[in-house]
Order: structure tokens, then C-alpha cells, then sequence
């Protein structure tokens, strides 16, 4: 046997043995593993796949051992991902850890800061939330005011954040702030703190769809120790850009699914004559909706082979996100719209749970094409740096 196949081969008879039999089917919002300080799903089940996943470094199984990864070459990560498939293994562990922060950290981070948060990060124990968006500074990022001020012996920062999701639940926050405010672009730092700190305060906002995902933040003389800074005073703008081609990356790899398919409502709602759909008219646009949706997963499947293969997120990501977003919104409106009236519900008799998680999975889809960049914003990186067309 090829050294390929015994770890195969090993990887299939562990995932046999630990994977609990509850992690092998469909994840449910409120089971969603986010980990944290106060991880304590109802399901024990689901910490208990963590903390074995974790054990073997297989949250991050690219990450090298020393940081809590389990240093998988790129061939025996995709194996390991292929026999998580075969039994339909939930996801260990959902982190903005994984997606964001820790790949910048691999890149900017000192070895003590890769030591200190890396592991933590691929054991689940710390949730972290992003602070970049402020109330005049969205699109225009660059435009942010949160003031950071040296102090000698610490950093003391001042200014509000908006849109910081799951800042009332996170341990710490990865936050741009500024330093200079002399230079636009030049004078943000990217600094990281524990979100227990004196004076940081978080207050959720609700959305349309009902649920409360955000928070406004707000940091009143918020004291951090030095060593917090990633990256060089004044050389946050970089690493904030490179965070955001990460999360636009995982963005798209992890779409934006979740609920029954269209075609299932469909031939709930709208029924079948002769075996197909009895609206032929939604049959057409349902058909266009699924080609487009393919090629983009087989797009998505090339885009992570070549991340496996070493080459560069880089800004092609926005393509992804633009596409994402539109194939989400795409699909909930039609579900809802195969719904007819049972997809118009927003609580209360005559409306079954699976109808009315649909209608606000639609309301929540609105927000797709802003998070993570809109895709106006998109579309102009994808203009200037993936086409190289003028300003
Ligand atoms: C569900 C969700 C989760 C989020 N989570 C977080 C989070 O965790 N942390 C965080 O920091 N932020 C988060 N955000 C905020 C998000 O990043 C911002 O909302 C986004 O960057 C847009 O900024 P804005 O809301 O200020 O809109 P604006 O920047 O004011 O934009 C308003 C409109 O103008 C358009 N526009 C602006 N500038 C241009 C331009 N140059 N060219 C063309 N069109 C333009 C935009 O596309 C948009 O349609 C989240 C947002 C959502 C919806």
C-alpha cells in the first residue's frame, strides 16, 4: 500500500471509532461549534468531536504541528476531507479563527504570537469576532477612527465599531485601529484583545430576518499590552487587505447553504405533472439557477485544489463572493417564491418551522451581497486588480 493510501486507510477506521454517530448528520444553526470560553452545546456530542478532531490537529489539518495543526501535506488533507464526506462528519469547529485571523497571524505574527494564539485557535478555545467596520467607514475602510494611542507601557484605544458579528459572544476581537491620523492607508495598526477587557462593550442589532447576529462596539479607554500589535505600528492596511481575501475565500467554499432545496419546495408547493414541475415557467429559471450554481461549485473545487496546490488567494477571491452572494440570493428567492403564500409567514399557526426558517433564511440572504465587502466593492477589485483596468 502507498504511504496515501495506509493514511487513508488509518483516517477511515479512526473517523469510524470517534466520529459520534450524532456529528454524522445535518448541522443545525444552534449546534453550529463556534468553541469560545463559554462553548457548552447542548449536545454533548458536539464538544466531544471538537476535543477529538482537535487532539489529532485535524481542525487545521494543514497547520504545522507546532501550532496545533496536524502538518498534513495537501494530498493527505483533501484524503482526510473525502472520508469526513463519506460519513457525512459535521464540521469540528466553525472559527473565524481558522478562516481569518490565524492565516494572517501565519503570515505577519511573531513566533511568540503564532505560539500563543495558533493552538488555541485550532482547539476552538478562543471565539473571535472582527472589528473593522465603524459607522463612517465600510466600503471606505480605510476611512476608520478608532483611535489607538501609545501609552509607553500599553496601547489605549477609543472609537466604536458597527457590524462586529458576534462581538457579544466572542472572546477577543482582531480590530484595525488607528495610529496615525496624519496618513490614511499608513496610519491603521491591526492589534488584537480580549473582548473581557475593561471598557470594551458590545449591543446586539437586530436584522430583518429576526435574529441578532451583530453588535454595535464600542471601546472606552480600553488598555492593551504592546505585545497585542500584529504586525508592524502603521502596517495594519496590508494585513487587513490579505484578512479580507481570506474571508472572501471561505466566504464562498462554505456558501451560504443550509434548509431543503429548491426542488424539494418546489414539489412540495408547486407539485408535478407528468414528473416535471408543473409551472413550466419556474422550471426554466429553477434549470438556469441549478446550471449556474454547478459551474460555480466546480469553479470553487478548482479554486480550493489550487489553494492545495500552494498558489495565492489573492484577489481573485472577490470573484467568488460576488458569485456566492448572487447564487444565495438567487436561490432564496426562488424558494420562496415556489412557496407562494406559506413562504410570506413570519411566526405563528399556519406556518410549519421549515416554512418559516426558509422566509428568513430569504430576509437574512439580503445581507450576502454587503458582508465580507459589497459586491459593488467587489466588483471594483475585481476591475482594477484581477482585469487591470484603469482607475
Ligand atoms: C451580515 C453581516 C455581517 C457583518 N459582519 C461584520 C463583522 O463581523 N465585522 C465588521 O467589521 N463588519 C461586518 N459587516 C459590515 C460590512 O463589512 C459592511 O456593511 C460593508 O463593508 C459595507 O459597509 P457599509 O455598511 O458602511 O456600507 P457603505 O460603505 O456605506 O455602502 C453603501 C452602498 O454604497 C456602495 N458603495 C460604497 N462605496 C462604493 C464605491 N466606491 N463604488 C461603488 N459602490 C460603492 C456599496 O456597495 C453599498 O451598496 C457585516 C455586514 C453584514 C451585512
Amino acid at each position: 500500500m502507498t504511504d496515501l493510501a495506509t493514511f487513508r486507510a488509518e483516517t477511515r477506521a479512526w473517523l469510524e471509532a470517534n466520529c459520534p454517530a450524532s456529528m454524522r448528520s445535518p448541522m443545525l444553526e444552534d449546534d453550529t461549534p463556534w468553541g469560545g470560553r463559554n462553548f457548552n452545546p447542548a449536545n454533548r456530542d458536539i464538544k466531544v468531536w471538537l476535543e477529538r478532531m482537535a487532539s489529532r490537529g485535524w481542525t487545521v489539518p494543514t497547520w504545522p504541528q507546532e501550532y496545533g495543526g496536524a502538518g498534513l501535506s495537501k494530498d493527505e488533507a483533501k484524503a482526510l476531507n473525502e472520508e469526513l464526506q463519506r460519513i457525512h462528519a459535521r464540521p469540528p469547529l466553525i472559527s473565524f479563527g481558522i478562516w481569518m485571523f490565524g492565516p494572517v497571524l501565519m503570515e505577519y505574527g511573531t513566533e511568540a504570537q503564532k505560539r500563543e494564539y495558533l493552538p488555541k485557535i485550532a482547539r476552538g478555545e478562543i471565539r473571535w469576532c472582527q472589528g473593522y467596520s465603524e459607522p463612517g467607514a465600510g466600503s471606505d475602510l480605510a476611512g476608520l477612527q478608532t483611535r489607538c494611542e501609545d501609552k509607553g507601557d500599553h496601547f489605549l484605544i477609543n472609537g466604536q465599531k458597527v457590524w462586529t458579528s458576534y462581538a457579544d459572544k466572542a472572546d477577543w476581537i482582531f480590530c484595525l485601529v488607528r495610529t496615525d491620523a496624519g496618513k490614511k492607508q499608513g496610519g491603521i495598526s491591526f492589534i488584537v484583545f480580549d473582548m473581557q477587557s475593561p471598557g470594551v462593550e458590545a449591543r446586539p442589532i437586530k436584522l430583518i430576518s429576526g435574529s441578532s447576529p451583530f453588535c454595535e462596539t464600542f471601546f472606552t479607554d480600553v488598555k492593551v499590552p504592546k505585545q497585542q500589535l500584529i504586525g508592524q505600528l502603521n502596517g495594519g492596511w496590508e494585513i487587513a487587505k490579505r484578512l479580507l481575501q481570506y474571508e472572501r475565500k471561505n466566504i464562498s467554499a462554505g456558501g451560504f447553504g443550509g434548509g431543503a432545496t429548491v426542488e424539494e419546495l418546489a414539489q412540495k408547493y408547486i407539485g408535478l405533472r407528468d414528473g416535471a414541475l408543473a409551472d413550466a415557467d419556474f422550471r426554466t429559471r429553477l434549470t438556469l439557477h441549478k446550471m449556474e450554481a454547478h459551474a460555480f461549485d466546480l469553479t470553487v473545487k478548482r479554486s480550493a485544489e489550487d489553494a492545495r496546490s500552494g498558489k495565492d488567494v489573492g484577489p481573485t477571491a472577490s470573484i467568488l463572493k460576488y458569485a456566492v452572494a448572487k447564487m444565495n440570493q438567487e436561490r432564496r428567492e426562488l424558494a420562496v417564491e415556489a412557496m407562494g403564500m406559506a413562504g410570506l409567514g413570519w411566526e405563528g399557526q399556519g406556518f410549519d418551522d421549515a416554512a418559516l426558517l426558509e422566509t428568513r433564511a430569504w430576509l437574512r440572504s439580503k445581507g450576502n451581497s454587503i458582508e465580507g465587502g459589497t459586491s459593488e466593492i467587489n466588483l471594483n477589485v475585481i476591475s482594477k486588480r484581477v482585469l487591470g483596468l484603469p482607475d
